[in-house]
This record gives structure tokens, C-alpha cells and sequence, in this order.
């Protein structure tokens, strides 16, 4: 039985090994990491091994090759993949090579913004995002067409039946991060994903937040809880290096510091928090640390056995809570909510910008807009006249440009993303919602310097309604022969994603 059917059984509680997180993989070498992999299996205890795909390895180190390892040696790997550097082709090509040497289970995430993004060899796509992603694989799932393809080696074929999982961070301090990452969880459940694990996280109460947030949803797919076994090192690692996403509270580093000399204080502490996650109702666990052999884990293993009935107990020592939002209020028990939605800020008076823009796109793109159809009918004219094609890009390129930062990327969601550009506001072009690296609201790209896109967005939406939802259904990828053509006749000729059939009665 594979990690996700045991996560469906009420009476388990499987465990995933983070064999190779991204961020401690330097120093990392097959061979350890193989002895790891074994000393796992005969333990009994864990049959799953997480590896993040990502190009942060050091070169000795091949995903690809330690999940055929991993299989040979009797284990199941859960291959992380975080869609950076990949378009549509290209990632259907790595799930394909992952699904023939006999992988079925994945965490997609759009992963970091790479370090040196001027060097040719780093350079990010982020082309598809984790949303259109499982939207891309539902339509080869459904295509019949794709299943008699003459080529099946460039397309997922029905009979590779693979775990689609989706990440979430519960761990966001302000209201505009924490609202749009439970919005885009709702949206990655509803296009298919499989269960859900956390982003690494620390605080207690937001573990139970997100337990919270799923019942009140009815979400149903399975929830993996993150932990990582975190000595002084490691906590003053993630601060120094900034993990995006990841947020180290300082009661925690303060706690690790003065505990330097008890190391097994460490072990019981996560001990402790995988009590808690199975006492909240998590259905399994991701776990992993920094040492290079299988002991520590094992050693968290042992100690949480005894600790199950007590979990309650543990709440007080493990509240780190100190976000100024959590999605639900305070319980009398530290550490713990109840289930009452806690007050959002208040609704503003709309931004003019937003308003013109809100005013424009009624009058123009919506069927029922006074300039719909006169709009519509020069676009289809302006179409295959060189000079009035011509016109009329430069026409969008010069009005949307200054006003809206516009890249010409042929398929306008500015009516989804609260009139903003996604195309120049976000540095991984997230179009259905932030990825998980802000910190403080800020983009983990520019901490402390730039909002995150889509607190900007959630500040603009705010002048439309006090509860902040997606305006729009789910975006899918872009075509990318659309680039730098006139979205305006895009639209009206039916070539952007919402396939538009303009009728001129
Ligand atoms: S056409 Fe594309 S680049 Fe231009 S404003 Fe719309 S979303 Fe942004
Ligand atoms: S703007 Fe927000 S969603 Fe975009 S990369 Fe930065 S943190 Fe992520």
C-alpha cells in the first residue's frame, strides 16, 4: 500500500522521510543518503522517501536516480517538483521519465525564485503554475485523443495513475497572505489535487487553523503536517538564509539557543508535534532533518510512540503563535482555536484605478457592455490587416503600458488579479494566486522592499467586497505562441483562455 492509500485509512498515520529537502541538500551525497533509505526500511516504520526535484542539488546529486534507487530498494519515492524551470512540454516529459522507472507520487509547487536569475543555466520559466498544472493533467487524463496518441512517450497516457499533491502554507502572518493561500488551496482541491501538505511552519495554532479551514470547506483529501527536526543550527540557518516561505519564530530560535547542550530536546519536541498533528487530525506526516543518517528520525519515533494519549499536554510548550492573523479565533486551550471565523478588516471605498479600470472592462469586454460589440467587430476587422493589426497593438501596448506595467503577453487576466498585471507585478508570474514564499506580506524575491502581487491585489479587492474570494474561475496556462500580440484581439477572436465566442448578429 503507497503513502496516499494509507493516508485514506482513518486508522493510520503513515510517515514520508524528507530524504532530500532542496534547502539542506548541499553536502548531501547519494551513498549516505541511500544507507538512509535502507536503515528506513528495516526499521519498518516508513516506506515513503520525499526528494525535491530541484536544481539546487549539488550535481552528484540526481532525483532521478536516487527514486530508481529508492524503488530497487523496496521504498516509494514522493518526488517534489517544483515547476521553476519548466513549460508544458518539458514537465510533462519529467513526469513522464519519473512515471516509466515507476514513480506515482508528487508534490507539485511552483518552487523558489533561483538565486542568480541573470545566469543563461538558472534562468526561471515559471511558465505554469501548480493550479494549471493539475488543469493540464486533467485534460490529457480526459483526452481521448491523447490516449490512441501514435507518440505516448510525449504525453501521460491513462494507464500512468499518479498521486497529484498540492502544498499550502497555514504559516502567514497578515490576513491578505493567509486569505489568498486558503482561496488557492480551494482552487487546487477543486482542479484536482489529491491531499495536501504543509510548507514548513512552526506555530501550533496554525497547524489547527488549517485542520479548521478543510472542515469548514469540506475538503476532504488527506492533510501531511511538515516537520522538521530543528536544532540551533538549522533554526539560524533558515533565518540567515531567508527560505522563503518559512518562518522561524523567535521564541523558538530563543528556546534552541538556550538548549545548545541538550540536543535531545530537539528529538522531543518533534516528538511532540507529531503527536499534536495526529491529535489534530492530520492523516500523516512528512519528516526529515538535517543529519545525515537515519537516527534522528528514528529516534523521534520512538520517543512520539508513548507520547500519543498526552498530546493536549504538549500545546502550551509548543504554541509559537505570534502571527497578527489567524483565520479563526482564540480558544480557552493555548495553542488552539475555535471554530469561529475571526473579523476581517473592513471593506474600502474602491481605488479610482481600479474603478476606471472595473468601468472599462464592463463597457467593453462583457457581452452585455455598451461597446462590446463595436469593439468586437473592429478587432475581428483589424485581424489579418497588417495596418490596423498593427494600429491597434500599438494602440494597447501605449494605453496599458504606462497604466498598467502590460508585457503584451496576449491573454489579459487584469480582470482577474483586481486590474494589476501579474505579468510585471510578480517575479513568478503567479496568475491564480501568491506562491508561498512572502514573508511579512512582502515578495520573497524583494524581502522587506516589494509587496507581494497579490497583497496588492487583496488590498484592491478589498474596495469591492470585506471577504476577499477569486473573481474569476481558475486560469489556465498560456499559450505561448501568444506572446507579444494584441490581447484585444486575442480576446475577441476567441484565442485567449476564455475561448470567447463572439457572435456579430
Ligand atoms: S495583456 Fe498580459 S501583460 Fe498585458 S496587462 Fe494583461 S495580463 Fe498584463
Ligand atoms: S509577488 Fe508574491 S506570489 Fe509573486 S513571487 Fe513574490 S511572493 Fe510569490
Amino acid at each position: 500500500m503507497n503513502f496516499f492509500n494509507e493516508l485514506t485509512i482513518s486508522t493510520s498515520f503513515p510517515v514520508c522521510y524528507n530524504l532530500l529537502p532542496h534547502y539542506t541538500a548541499e553536502g548531501q551525497k547519494h551513498a549516505p543518503l541511500m544507507n538512509c533509505v535502507e536503515e528506513a526500511l528495516s526499521d519498518g516504520r516508513i516506506g515513503s522517501f520525499f526528494l525535491s526535484d530541484h536544481p539546487a542539488h549539488p550535481q552528484e546529486i540526481s532525483s532521478l536516480q536516487l527514486a530508481e534507487d529508492i524503488i530497487a530498494a523496496g521504498g516509494e519515492p514522493l518526488i517534489s517538483l517544483a515547476l521553476t524551470f519548466y513549460d508544458k512540454n518539458t514537465v510533462i516529459e519529467k513526469l513522464q521519465q519519473y512515471c516509466q522507472m515507476g514513480v506515482e507520487q508528487f508534490l507539485f509547487v511552483s518552487g523558489e525564485y533561483p538565486a542568480m536569475p541573470d545566469n543563461k543555466q538558472t534562468k526561471p520559466a515559471f511558465d505554469l503554475d501548480c493550479v494549471q498544472l493539475l488543469m493540464l493533467l486533467d485534460e490529457l487524463g480526459i483526452s481521448a485523443g491523447l490516449k490512441n496518441s501514435p507518440e505516448p512517450k510525449n504525453v501521460i497516457g491513462e494507464e500512468i495513475n499518479i498521486v497529484k499533491g498540492c502544498a499550502v502554507s497555514p504559516f502567514k502572518s497578515l490576513e491578505s497572505e493567509q486569505v489568498w493561500q486558503y482561496e488557492k488551496l480551494k482552487r487546487k482541491i477543486a482542479v484536482g489535487a489529491d491531499f495536501v501538505m504543509t510548507q514548513l511552519g512552526y506555530d501550533i495554532r496554525k497547524f489547527d487553523e488549517l485542520v479548521r479551514f478543510c472542515t469548514l470547506q469540506n475538503i476532504t483529501a488527506p492533510l501531511v503536517g511538515n516537520i522538521f527536526i530543528t536544532d540551533r543550527h538549522t533554526a539560524q540557518l533558515i533565518r540567515e538564509r531567508n527560505i522563503p516561505g518559512v518562518k522561524m519564530p523567535d521564541r523558538l530560535l530563543q528556546t534552541l539557543i538556550q538548549e545548545e547542550n541538550d540536543p535531545p530536546k530537539q528529538f522531543t519536541r518533534s516528538a511532540q508535534t507529531l503527536a499534536v498533528l495526529k491529535g489534530l487530525g492530520y492523516h500523516g506526516t512528512l519528516i526529515g532533518g538535517n543529519s545525515s543518517d537515519f537516527s534522528a528520525v528514528k529516534l523521534v519515533l520512538d520517543e512520539a510512540e508513548g507520547f500519543q494519549s498526552d498530546w493536549q499536554n504538549f500545546l502550551v510548550d509548543l504554541d509559537y503563535s505570534d502571527s497578527s492573523f489567524y483565520y479563526f479565533q482564540k480558544d480557552s486551550r493555548p495553542g488552539l482555536n475555535n471554530n469561529q471565523p475571526s473579523p476581517v478588516e473592513p471593506k474600502h471605498f474602491p481605488y479610482p484605478m481600479y474603478s476606471f479600470s472595473y468601468f472599462v472592462d464592463w463597457m467593453v469586454y462583457l457581452p452585455r457592455g455598451p461597446l462590446f460589440k463595436m469593439t468586437g467587430r473592429f478587432c475581428r476587422f483589424c485581424n489579418g490587416r497588417k495596418f490596423w493589426h498593427s494600429s491597434i497593438w500599438l494602440l494597447e501596448f501605449l494605453s496599458k503600458g504606462p497604466l498598467y506595467g502590460c508585457k503584451m503577453c496576449g491573454d489579459c487576466v487584469l480582470y482577474a488579479c483586481g486590474f494589476l498585471c501579474y505579468q510585471s507585478g510578480c517575479p513568478k508570474k503567479m496568475v491564480n494566486g501568491p506562491c508561498g514564499g512572502s514573508i511579512n506580506g512582502y515578495c520573497e524575491v524583494f524581502p522587506d522592499k516589494k509587496l507581494c502581487f497579490w497583497v496588492r491585489v487583496y488590498k484592491q479587492m478589498k474596495g469591492v467586497s470585506q471577504h476577499v474570494t477569486f473573481s474569476a474561475p481558475p486560469i489556465p496556462a498560456r499559450g505561448s505562441q501568444l506572446n507579444k500580440t494584441s490581447s484585444w484581439i486575442n480576446f475577441f477572436l476567441g484565442k485567449d483562455h476564455r475561448k470567447m465566442h463572439f457572435e456579430d448578429d
